[in-house]
């Protein structure tokens, strides 16, 4: 070998003997892994733990060569290694190795050596200590598996989670919460949670928390607001709980926020995540060996020099001053420290944990010592061992923390979590599944993850869970029914998300979410939605439904009669609307015992009624009109007990092939106006006359045609006012066409024309171009406009990108954009559907306009993606008169609420409405009240 000789050559064998004597039990009564290497790389003595880690007996191992325990591809390095330390170049040699045992098993440890010399610099030898990483690596991977199921579990919920401190301070937030507030979470760690909660919920929210934090509650519930950045508000479920700490004080306040605007909780993604956790410690296993007399004096015999790691001293400041020894000790354990000393038998066989002052930090040491013992047996001092366990207790606390904190956040969660492995086992359930489904955690575990589904439900199930199983981080939804343990029915939205193929969680995850409060509202809003509320009648979605199957089947055998009530608002005007709903039920009985068996009839609003007849003669047709109106003619008695007389308009309208239910009742109803313009009683069959009427209409048609838009058009606006703070928050656009002859014509007139003639998206952009110019002009206001779609718009498979590309050239914020279209557009849901999910796409908002009139009900408004509800001008108009509308208008307020959408009330007209809806919960209100449609110069100027 062409080395140079090791630096301060090699000890004498004697030299190397004794130590090997003196250090031998001292290792022995070490749990770490410790041999001691001779200069020419053997072994010369490994005391048990070295020997086991190795597969070998102590025996066995002394004399071997170092590398003849590691692989023969490794011996090569380690040689070299060798070399460097002997030579100087290296003061110390920390490397992982593999190693291979007799058995063929393989050990990855964690070697470190260094050399240990004489006084005069001669080397003795080696102090090796090896760390089984095995072991190590597999005790991470436990923890952070289980801290990786948590994690994942509360970033990919749909569900917003945070941990807040008592003082009500946002510590900790998921994506899906930052989702839901619009904030990045940087933003949400600077502030409480009273800074973005909506004034108005602020009280109820801090009476509950107190009685949470003070004990009285173990959790509460709350519907409330939080703002946006953006000035909005969004209704959010909050169910707040607290996580205690060991000694019963209040440690978190664990928040599940649930979005109530459904469709931002189905759109969440799964956050790409980095899922490798860092090692644990630096691996060090830095080693001070010390033999201290304490009889007669304190005196350092020996100190190894990895002392000087942790101390600012040098092993000779020891030596000549031991008391050193001491002053190193943090100041806590001095005390311990010094009765050891005092009497080393108190060392014990067990490792004693102390902190000392390193340089720059304190650390961990472990200590095992035993007594050293005169000839006579008397204790005359120590032999210690020290090991540094600083960097590895920190990993392990800080992982443990997160684990606790995680786990805190999966077992108070509302919705349930569990662990599916991949052979569709469960292997752990959150304790909220066993308060949705009855059953605990033991009857489910081990079991398949059906939660004792019934079994028309596992389909649907097993459908999302085979959706997740199609790639890494796929998911699948299904909502199903379950039965609860006590027998009552539950149902459930179920997310399964695929980790499949990540090693630390190898299953997919289930989330279960409760959705059983709201479908039993949904379910009570659909039964409101087909029937007129008051007279019970169906509706007049119903009845324009009713009559295109009709007309669909035999155009010609079917008439139509449009009722119309004249002197029901006198009823309503002297005797109040409570009275006026009485009477005007008691005419809707009338008709309906009238027409009974002829036909059906329907109620339209307000006092108007019509009576879809099939296989009615002409003459038939017009008798049975005559009867209504000799029916209605009789005096009501109302509920005071005086007489009231009314009288009723019919117009009559017969199907002939190619009529559409719209313009068959548009017929009926003009022949409706003729009798009631002219008489106030009476009927009338829509006729030529009528048709004439039609036929100027079909010239104001052909006007609109030939206009020019950008001449002829003007785009009005009306204010929307929020009616918490009564600022104008948003403008509707309302068109106008400002037609040559005839003025300002009304959109209600113009936009029938210009659908049915496909002016309408030319036109439609039009408006929205223009709205969207506005926008701008309003930013510094915040106001958002909004933008009316008609049906034959949305169907238009162009819409979404027309929309995009205004947005884009004008630059205008989607966010600030509501696009309102009514119930009718729903229709056909295969289009309806992906049309309005691709306008969600764009970060426009949605709206249901005219809600009331329809009959899809609040059910539509959970299948597509609305941001708000408009209630139609009617019901706003008959609340202030009749209770039974205000419990309406109440009723679709909170469920609205309930389902996360804003609510909007149109046709505000008295100042006593505005006091009802702002009452009720209303949001914002529109309306004559509070300003009418105007250019839109004169928005901004009444405020
Ligand atoms: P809408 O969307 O329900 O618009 C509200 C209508 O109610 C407006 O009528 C407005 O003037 C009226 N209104 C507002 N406040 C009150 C009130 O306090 N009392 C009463 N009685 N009425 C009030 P307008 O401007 O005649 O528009 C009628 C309808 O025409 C709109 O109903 C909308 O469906 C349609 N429309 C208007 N502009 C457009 C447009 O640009 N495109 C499309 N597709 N439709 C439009
Ligand atoms: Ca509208
Ligand atoms: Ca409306």
């Amino acid at each position: 070998m062409s080395e140079p000789p090791p630096a301060g050559g090699v000890a004498e064998p004697a030299d190397v003997a004794a130590w090997v004597a003196w250090l031998s039990p001292v290792l022995a009564s070490a749990a770490a892994a410790m041999a001691l290497i001779s200069p020419d790389a053997r072994i010369l003595h490994a005391n048990a733990a070295y020997a086991a880690l190795l597969g070998r007996s102590p025996d066995e191992l002394r004399g071997l060569p170092l590398a003849a325990v590691l692989p023969p591809d490794e011996r090569p390095v380690a040689d070299a290694a060798m070399r460097d330390l002997l030579a100087g170049r290296s003061p110390d040699v920390h490397v992982e190795r593999r190693y291979v045992r007799p058995d063929g098993s393989v050990l990855v440890g964690l070697l470190s050596t260094r050399p240990v010399r004489t006084e005069e610099g001669a080397v003795l030898g080696f102090f090796s200590q090896l760390e089984d990483l095995t072991a190590r690596a597999a005790a991470e991977e436990r923890l952070a598996r289980s801290e990786e199921m948590f994690r994942l579990a509360v970033e990919n919920s749909a569900l917003g989670t945070a941990l807040l401190g008592p003082d009500g301070r946002w510590l900790r937030v998921n994506p899906a919460l930052c989702a839901i507030v619009g904030r990045t979470e940087e933003e949400m760690l600077g502030l409480t949670f009273r800074d973005i909660t909506h004034p108005g919920d602020l009280a109820a929210d801090d009476r509950l928390l107190e009685r949470l934090l003070a004990g009285e509650l173990d959790s509460y519930q709350l519907d409330k607001r939080y703002s946006r950045p953006d000035g909005s508000w969004v209704w959010v479920r909050l169910t707040g709980s607290v996580a205690r700490d060991a000694d019963g004080g209040v440690a978190y306040i664990v928040a599940q926020i649930e979005d109530l605007t459904e469709e931002r909780r189905l759109h969440r993604e799964l956050a790409e995540q980095d899922r490798r956790f860092r090692m644990l410690a630096d691996g060090s296993a830095d080693v001070v060996v010390a033999r201290v007399r304490t009889v007669p004096a304190l005196r350092v015999e020996y100190l190894s020099r990895g002392v000087e790691k942790f101390a600012r001293h040098r092993v000779e400041d020891f030596e000549a001053d031991p008391s050193l020894l001491l002053d190193l000790i943090h100041p806590d354990d001095r005390a311990r420290c010094a009765a050891l000393f005092a009497d080393p038998t108190l060392f014990g066989g067990e490792a004693v944990p102390l902190r000392i002052l390193g340089p720059d930090a304190v650390r961990s040491i472990l200590v095992r010592g035993q007594p050293i013992r005169d000839d006579d047996g008397a204790v005359v001092g120590f032999e210690a061992l020290g090991w540094d366990v600083t960097d590895r207790q920190r990993a392990e606390e800080a992982l443990a923390a997160r684990e606790r904190r995680f786990r805190a956040l999966v077992e108070h969660a509302a919705d349930g979590i569990a662990l599916r492995d991949a052979g569709g086992v469960l292997r752990y359930v959150s304790p909220a599944i066993t308060r949705i489904t009855g059953y605990r955690p033991e009857e489910l575990l081990g079991t398949d993850a059906t939660f004792r589904l019934p079994r028309d439900q596992r389909p649907a199930l097993e459908s999302a869970v085979a959706a997740s199983r199609t790639a890494p981080g796929a998911s699948g939804f299904a909502e199903i029914r379950t039965v609860h343990r006590d027998g009552s029915d539950r149902w459930l939205e179920v997310t399964v998300s695929n980790h499949l193929d990540d090693p630390d969680v190898r299953g997919q995850i289930l989330t279960l979410h409760d959705v059983t409060a709201r479908r039993a509202a949904e379910e009570e809003l659909a039964r409101h939605a087909a029937y007129d509320t008051l007279s019970g009648l169906p509706n007049r979605a119903s009845v324009q439904r009713d009559l295109a199957e009709a007309l669909a089947v035999d155009p010609a055998s079917v008439g139509v009669l449009f009722v119309d009530l004249s002197g029901l608002k006198t009823v309503n005007d002297t005797l109040g609307h409570a009275r006026g709903d009485a009477v005007l039920v008691a005419v809707a009985h009338r008709i309906f015992s009238v027409v009974a068996g002829t036909g059906s009839v329907g109620r339209f609003g307000g006092d108007e009624f019509a009576v879809v007849t099939r296989g009615l003669r002409d003459a038939e047709l017009a008798d049975l009109a005559d009867r209504i109106v000799r029916e209605i003619d009789r005096p009501v008695t109302a509920p005071d007990g005086g007489q009231v007389f009314l009288a009723a308009s019919v117009g009559i309208a017969r199907g002939h092939p190619g009529a559409g239910a719209g313009s068959l009742l548009a017929a009926a109803d003009l022949a409706m106006y003729d009798v009631k313009n002219r008489a106030g009683r009476g009927v009338r069959l829509f006729d030529t006359a009528l048709a004439e009427q039609a036929s100027a209409r079909l010239a104001l048609e052909r006007d609109l045609r030939a206009a020019d838009l950008d001449r002829d058009l003007r785009d009005h606006y009306q204010p929307l006012v929020d009616l918490a703070t009564g600022r104008v928050v948003a403008a509707e656009a309302l068109v106008r066409w400002q037609h040559p002859e005839r003025g300002l014509v009304l959109p209600d007139t113009f936009i029938p024309m210009a659908e049915e003639t496909g002016l309408i998206d030319e036109l439609g952009l039009w408006v929205l171009a223009h709205a969207c110019r506005r926008q701008l002009e309003w930013a510094d206001r915040d106001i958002t406009v909004g933008v009316n779609l008609s049906p034959r718009q949305l169907y238009e498979p162009g819409l979404p990108d027309r929309v995009a590309a205004v947005l884009e050239e004008t630059g205008a914020r989607p966010d600030r954009l509501v696009l309102e279209v009514t119930e009718s557009a729903l229709i056909d849901d295969r289009v309806a559907r992906p049309a309005l999910a691709a306008l969600k796409n764009l970060g426009v908002r949605l709206a249901l306009d005219d809600y009331g009139t329809g009959y899809s009900g609040l059910t539509s408004l959970r299948r597509y993606p609305f941001d708000t509800v408009k209630i139609d001008r009617s019901f706003v108009g008959r609340m202030t008169g009749s209770p039974h509308d205000l419990a309406v208008v109440r009723h679709v307020i909170t469920l609205s609420h309930a389902l996360g959408l804003e609510v909007v009330a149109e046709g505000v007209e008295t100042a006593e409405q505005l006091r009802l809806l702002a009452d009720a919960g209303a949001d914002t209100g529109q309306g004559y009240h509070l300003g009418r449609p105007a250019a839109p110069e004169r928005l901004l100027a009444a405020t």
